[in-house]
């Protein structure tokens, strides 16, 4: 466990807090692309969030929280203020992409799901994988997709890099280039065939059930669709 610092704490949609987290001086953050931590609440319980940085940027932990209506922790994050102070434990989460895999690569996700694809699309940058990679990144409206320009550098440091944003809740009219619908259905969309590709998908457990099945429907193999589902209160799966 850590006594993590904030260091920023930025709103980036009107309900996406990004909530920097520094470690005490001398201490790294340990993880893989892909992995979350545990959040201490003052009652003993926990809340799982996925780091949104690679794991080369090892100072601290970056995070995507969605304010829940409600939620205990994420609707009062946006109070954090730089110095507070926060108990954390990480990592936890199982990695499951390969990293020698060089089939074609979909991630889909849902809302902040886009944390972790952040975190595993900034380390594959890092190594400079070359592979085909489209990200399908959803939300009910143009703001919920609050990091255009994480984006925007993956275009341009992968000249193939495909990008479809997907907007559920937003007139056709509107859009401005983006899918009109889910996730699920751009999916079904975008691929006449998704045989011999690897799906990543991160979100809630309605959208990844969704995406799993239109996935499956477009010829995707089953041990070929990897998820990480964000299913409220904590998880025990320490590595
Ligand atoms: C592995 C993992 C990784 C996660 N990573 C992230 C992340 O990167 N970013 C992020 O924003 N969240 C993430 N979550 C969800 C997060 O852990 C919390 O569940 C969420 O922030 C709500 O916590 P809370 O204390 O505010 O709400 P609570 O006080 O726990 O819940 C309040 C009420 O809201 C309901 N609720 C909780 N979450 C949701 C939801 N998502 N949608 C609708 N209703 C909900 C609860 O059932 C309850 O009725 C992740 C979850 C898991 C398991």
């Amino acid at each position: 466990t850590f006594t993590a610092k904030v260091y920023s704490n930025v709103l980036a949609a009107p309900d996406v807090s990004v909530l920097r987290l520094r470690l005490p001086a001398g201490q790294r953050a340990k993880f893989e692309a892909g992995q979350y931590l545990q959040v201490r609440l003052e009652d003993g319980s926990a809340r799982c969030y996925s780091m949104a940085n690679p794991p080369h940027e090892s100072d601290g932990a970056t995070l995507h929280i969605r304010h829940v209506a409600g939620g205990q922790f994420s609707a009062r994050v946006a109070q954090l203020a730089p110095g507070d102070l926060i108990q954390i434990e990480l990592p936890f989460g199982n990695v499951a992409l390969a990293p020698d895999d060089t089939r074609p690569i979909v991630f889909v996700a849902g809302g902040t799901g886009f944390a972790p694809v952040k975190s595993i699309l900034d380390d594959m940058l890092k190594k400079r994988v070359q592979r085909d990679i489209t990200l399908i990144w959803g939300a009910r409206e143009p703001q919920g997709l609050y990091l255009g320009a994480a984006v925007e550098r993956w275009q341009k440091q992968w000249p193939a890099f495909r990008f479809v944003a997907a907007l559920s809740d937003t007139p056709s009219d509107a859009t401005d280039g983006a899918f009109a619908g889910r996730v699920d259905e751009a999916v079904r969309k975008t691929f006449g065939s998704l045989a011999g590709h690897v799906v990543y998908c991160c979100g809630s457990p309605p959208m990844v059930s969704a995406v799993r099945a239109a996935a499956a429907e477009t010829g995707l193999a089953a041990e070929d669709f990897h998820a990480d589902v964000f299913v409220p209160g904590p998880s025990s799966t320490p590595v």
